[in-house]
């Protein structure tokens, strides 16, 4: 397809109303590339791409590293004496020593990127307006709009069914992606009124970009299926590896590893306000090389600041009990289950049920709000501490103390708080630095957060990619539409605000990771104005 120009001028005619250079130029991954390239065009700009490359990498290196990588930095780029300074940014090399000097693993170059960034989005966000880099950006912008039906996508095996239809490996026909598309059954959807849920779902996804929680690339509808199309984690789910491989549980690196990992996601959802309320193992998926993510969330919720909902909403034996209880309840039924996560995690049972035991749902509610669950021989001192109380004692001390990082059974005579507490105002995790408390807990101890969340941490198992991690397909019932459900017009108002085609972040990124980018984006000999771009 050929972008004309004319097009490309209505582009920039809508453009305009978004000028914003945050999400013009940092934002979306091509916009960055592009203004990136007008830069570096630029000699008078071109350190300061160099500058914002040098700090990106910065937050990759390990704790020893980045000592010397951030004196070097400084001396390149902070320092009059070098050829690379860039002398609007000098002001900050004392700080900037002092800062490293003091903990190397801080922000150490906070206020210089902000400044970089202020500098940046002046004179030349707007000269880059009326470069070849931005005309090309929007050609861009154009084929991210494009429509998206069910051509725009290869469809291969099914991976697995939920409550509305089914999930198939696809690929995207144009730039050989992988995504895992889940389909909603339009007929099912109206029988059982999930319209808000599935909206819900997918207006939550669309706003999040986190390495831990599934990311939405399309949701686009077909005749008779609404379709999100998400990241593909072909490494089966946390419940098939507790239970189908070997002895139930999983070894102690694992469980850290998947925990950190699942608290990293909890803290970036409870940031944008969302509260998850579906934390199980089946909901935690796997990918190729092992690391986790969130998904499902059909039944997020987004809590206007600091406003708490009700409602018993959840899996039965993974509900904590103040939602059990019928409570207001905000943040903390996650931190709950997360709680019964790490534990069935590590003894190869969930908390309040034995293996094989199914107990009626009112006997289920009596244990999970009155009884403590058993801690095992598998549970080591450290895991034991992070779930539950392990003397009565401290409990009386944190509630005679005033102060917000409180509790856990006595370490090094620091009182922790435990997640499986059932008072939801003792809990770890539910205090003023919410989940960042949950991090501290020595049982993260050996954890780098900061190269977890920069996803440098190799992960402790990886799945074979000769093994197929979930149910034989032939077990997995195929998906009937329902009989006597006529789908109307009222249906379409629905279906279009489901139905917005790419996310822009995640079309983008796809764009780039499969090399379409660096292959498509050309220009012409020495920097000229280019032909336009061809797909
Ligand atoms: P529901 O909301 O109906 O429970 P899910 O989102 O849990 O649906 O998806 C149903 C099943 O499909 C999951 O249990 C899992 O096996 C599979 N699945 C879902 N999302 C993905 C994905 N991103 N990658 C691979 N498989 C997935
Ligand atoms: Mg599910
Ligand atoms: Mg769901």
């Amino acid at each position: 397809m050929e972008i004309e120009s004319m097009v490309a001028n209505s582009a920039l005619i809508k453009a305009r109303e978004e000028r914003d250079y945050y999400s013009l130029c940092v934002t979306q991954p091509i916009g960055k590339k592009l203004f990136q390239l007008f830069c570096r065009s630029r000699p008078e700009l071109h350190k300061f791409t160099s500058l914002q490359d040098a700090l990106e990498a910065f937050e990759t290196k390990s704790d020893e590293e980045r000592r010397e990588f951030g004196f070097s930095i400084i001396q390149k780029f902070l320092r009059s004496q070098s050829n690379q300074c860039v002398s609007t940014m000098v002001t900050h090399e004392e700080s900037c020593i002092q800062n490293l000097e003091l903990d190397p693993c801080g922000d150490v170059f906070r206020d210089c990127t902000a400044d970089l960034h202020k500098h940046l989005q002046g004179e030349p966000f707007t000269q880059y307006q009326e470069s070849m880099f931005f005309d090309r950006f929007l050609q861009w912008k154009m084929l991210e709009r494009s429509p998206i039906t069910k051509h725009t996508f290869r469809q291969y095996r099914l991976l697995g069914k939920g409550g509305f239809g089914e999930v198939w490996a696809c690929q995207v026909r144009a730039t050989g992606m992988m995504y895992a598309c889940k389909k909603l059954d339009k007929t099912h959807i109206k029988k059982r009124r999930g319209e808000g849920m599935a909206l819900n779902e997918k207006q939550i996804l669309e706003g999040l970009d986190s390495r831990f929680v599934v990311n939405l690339a399309y949701a686009y509808e077909t005749k008779h299926a609404l379709c999100m199309v998400l990241t593909m984690m072909s490494g089966g789910d946390l419940r098939f590896h507790i239970y189908n491989i070997g002895v139930p549980g999983l070894d102690k690196d694992r469980v850290q590893f998947y925990a950190a990992e699942v608290c990293c996601g909890l803290i970036h959802l409870h940031e944008k306000s969302i509260l998850y309320r579906d934390l199980k193992p089946e909901n935690i998926l796997l990918d190729d090389n092992g690391h986790i993510r969130i998904s499902d969330l059909g039944l997020a919720v987004r809590l206007s600041d600091g406003s708490l909902v009700r409602g018993r909403v959840g899996t039965l034996g993974y509900m904590a009990p103040e939602v059990i209880g019928h409570k207001h309840y905000g943040m903390s039924a996650d931190w709950w289950g997360l709680g019964c996560l790490i534990y069935e995690m590590t003894a190869g049972q969930p908390p309040f049920r034995a293996r094989g035991e199914h107990p009626k749902p009112h006997e289920m509610e009596r244990r999970i709000q009155t009884e403590r669950e058993e801690y095992g021989d598998k549970f080591s001192k450290e895991v034991k501490e992070l779930c539950a109380l392990v003397s009565p004692e401290p409990a009386r001390r944190v509630r005679e103390s005033n102060i917000n990082q409180i509790s856990v059974g006595e370490s090094n005579g620091v009182f922790l708080l435990q997640l499986l507490t059932k008072d939801p105002d003792q809990r770890l995790g539910c205090q003023s630095s919410g989940g960042r408390d949950v991090q501290s807990h020595p049982f993260f101890e050996k954890i780098n957060f900061r190269m977890l969340e920069a996803g440098v941490v190799e992960p402790p198992f990886k799945p074979d990619p000769r093994l197929v991690y979930c149910s034989d397909v032939q077990d997995i019932e195929e998906f009937s539409t329902v009989k006597g459900v006529t789908l109307d017009r009222n249906d379409n108002d629905f279906y279009s605000k489901f139905n917005t085609g790419s996310v822009p972040v995640s079309w983008q990124n796809e764009v780039i990771d499969t090399g379409c980018f660096r292959e498509l984006n050309t220009f012409g000999p020495e920097g000229s104005r280019s032909p336009d771009l061809v797909w």
